[in-house]
């Protein structure tokens, strides 16, 4: 049943259905966004063959009570009516789309139907999955939208690609024919839009977010402590595990040792485990005894492991052994975290949020993916390229560093388990959720789990996992 306001006002005492809870509206969005994307998706997918739903909050105006809701409420909640068409376009395309999610002066950013998931990172969307599955450049994908949207109204890019699908009803119809056929309908959980991610940009000093920076000199009284550290770490093959995790009262450190390309001469009579070790041992000393900030502690442990071996080894070496290093340490009110390389640290805020301390410069090399070695050799703690722990101290001062106020949680993961969010669908929240609820260990075999059933989207088919999870206790 589809209803249509513009031509035919039905009584007044008419529901269309009932909400089983709030159905709030956020400043970007939110549950409200997020249904009126899934309910207009809805209305024209099995004619259309529409995969994706792209909503803004212009059409999702208030909340919705737990109520029973009539017309009022549906014009209340979404009164802009345009119809919904179809535009088939490509990956490539919509990610294009999405990389610059505008808001508009209201703030609003399109709201994407359940089934698409993406990430952000460096003006781009690094990853997207579709129902679960990579979304390649070149994959054509059809997309409902309101046809002031696709056509670039309210100062938004005009959609790319062709118009397939006209026919659609106007969005508040769609909203009503899906609540006659969904009721009671639940709120969406508002988590689509991919977090803020804390980025490269500026890297080399240290931000903070809701707290004082950690250059501003450390440190009074250490009063943020862990109450519990849970980790796991599992190898992804016969090989040795060159992840490493370790943790101390109010620090977590976890290290991703760079396997070795094959046949390549590395200039070093050690392996990836041996420098790994090293770092880490460096890193455990500096944190439990130093004040100094954590790119300071990390330029120390580099020093010490370049030392180690700097009288047999050849340090000159570009493809001498290296590793990703993501740290974090609880000071007065705050977390405080470094990243180098793609290790990201999670951080469940106590007010339900998440944020995301990545280092994305590996995702963004010239000419994209696939990489040759040479490619990654050349770039490997270059300006403009990346940056890792290994025979280059100075390394340590292109961290993405900074602190967050007011967490419950810290999850630190190597890029073996962030693979559940780039290739696997999952969001970031999705993730934090799951270390928090689960552990570690349930999230590394959720992994194991999908590489058995999924594949691997490029490499190796298992990766070495590690995830660590911190409880905040206040002392
Ligand atoms: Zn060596």
């Amino acid at each position: 049943m589809l209803y249509s306001f513009k031509c035919n006002t039905p009584p007044s005492d008419e529901a269309s259905g009932v909400a089983a809870e709030d159905l709030t509206r956020t400043a970007s969005g939110g549950p409200l966004a997020e249904l009126a994307a899934d309910a207009q998706l809805a209305s024209v997918r099995a004619r259309s063959g529409a995969q994706v739903r792209s909503s803004t909050g212009m059409t999702s105006r208030r909340t919705c009570p737990p109520d029973r809701l009539g017309f009022e409420q549906l014009r209340n909640a979404q009164p802009a009516g345009p119809a919904v068409n179809v535009q088939t376009t490509t990956g490539g395309q919509l990610k294009k789309l999405l990389a610059t999610p505008k808001p508009n002066a209201a703030g609003w950013v399109p709201t994407l139907s359940a089934g698409l998931r993406y990430t952000l990172g460096g003006g781009k969307v690094l990853s997207m999955t579709l129902d679960g599955a990579p979304v390649t450049a070149t994959q054509e994908i059809r997309v409902a939208g309101a046809w002031s949207l696709i056509a670039g109204f309210d100062g938004r890019p005009r959609w790319e690609g062709t118009t397939t699908y006209t026919s659609g009803p106007d969005d508040t119809g769609a909203l009503a024919a899906y609540l006659v056929a969904h009721s009671p309908v639940p709120a969406p959980p508002g988590d689509r839009l991919p977090p803020v991610r804390l980025l490269a940009a500026g890297v080399g000093g240290d931000r903070s977010q809701g707290g004082s920076s950690a250059m501003g000199g450390c440190c009074g009284t250490v009063a943020v402590m862990f109450a519990e550290v849970t980790y796991a770490s599992t190898p992804g093959s016969e090989r040795p595990n060159e992840d490493l995790v370790i943790a101390g009262p109010s620090w977590i450190v976890v290290l991703d040792g760079a396997t070795a390309a094959a046949g390549v001469d590395s200039g070093c009579v050690h392996d990836v485990p041996w420098l790994v070790a090293r770092l880490g041992g460096a890193l455990a000393a500096g944190l439990s005894q130093s004040k100094a900030s954590l790119s300071g502690i990390l330029e120390a442990a580099i020093e010490v492991a370049v030392a180690a071996h700097s009288g047999t080894c050849d340090l000159g070496n570009p493809d001498s052994p290296s590793a990703t290093v993501a740290m974090v340490r609880g000071v007065e009110g705050r977390v405080e975290y470094l990243v180098l390389g793609d290790s990201p640290v999670l951080f469940a805020l106590a007010d339900g949020g998440v944020r995301v301390a990545s280092d994305d410069r590996l995702e963004g090399l010239p000419g994209g993916r696939p990489y040759t070695v040479e490619l990654v050799r050349r770039m490997r703690n270059a300006p403009g390229g990346f940056w890792v722990a290994g025979s280059r101290p100075e390394a340590a001062r292109q961290g993405v560093c900074g602190a967050v106020a007011d967490v419950r949680g810290v999850g630190v993961v190597t890029d073996g388990v962030s693979r559940l969010v780039e290739w696997y669908g999952w969001s970031w929240g999705d993730l934090v959720a799951a270390l928090e609820g689960k552990g570690p260990q349930a999230v590394i075999r959720a992994v194991r789990e999908l590489e058995r059933t999924r594949g691997p989207v490029r490499g190796k088919r298992h990766d070495d996992a590690t995830a660590a999870w911190g409880r905040i206790g206040h002392m």
